[in-house]
């Protein structure tokens, strides 16, 4: 079973709304992260306790549980772009190959209990992390590999709609 590599830029959902989601990003802020993170997590939990929830809709899409794994470790990274952020002048982020973790780790394969328990833990940690910083820090700034740049703030509303599309694509 392939899955094509997602190499689309998403970065655009900062400027409008997301027509497949719903979400609009752009109106997000680090300070409303925690609430939307809080919200998403009961809802991956909750499809984390499906009985089908290994199982893909089709063989080039991954299954929820695959999904629930990929947001639990874009809570990690996320964590880790922002302290960076907080931490250096204009830091280029390590890259992070989606694609290539998802087979590294076996998504499919891990424990959907325990992705529910690191999803909640990894979601409250980068929670608090976004909303601890001051509001004066929030146009701090950061690189992807690719030269996309991000401010703490539209990192706040690029996570959040990564978050929540992903709970639309499993129909969380
Ligand atoms: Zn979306």
């Amino acid at each position: 079973m392939e899955i094509e590599p997602d190499t689309k830029d998403w970065t655009w959902v900062l400027r409008r709304r997301c027509d497949e989601c719903g979400v609009e990003a752009g109106a997000e802020d680090p300070s409303t992260v925690p609430a939307l993170v809080r919200d998403a997590v009961g809802r991956w939990e909750a499809v984390l306790r499906r009985p089908d929830v290994a199982v893909r809709p089709d063989p080039a899409t991954w299954s929820p549980l695959e999904y629930a794994a990929h947001v639990r470790d874009v809570f990690r990274i996320f964590d880790q772009r922002l302290r960076l952020m907080l931490d250096e002048d204009e830091p280029t982020f390590p890259n992070w190959d989606q694609d290539a973790a998802a087979v590294a780790q076996a998504y499919g394969e891990q424990d959907p209990a325990v992705v529910g328990e690191e999803l909640a833990a990894a979601g409250a940690a980068v929670a608090g992390a976004f909303a601890a910083v001051p509001r004066d820090r929030w146009q701090r700034r950061g690189l992807r590999g690719n030269g996309a740049e991000f401010t703490v703030l539209t990192l706040a509303q690029y996570f959040v709609h990564d978050v929540l599309h992903h709970l639309h694509d499993v129909r969380g």
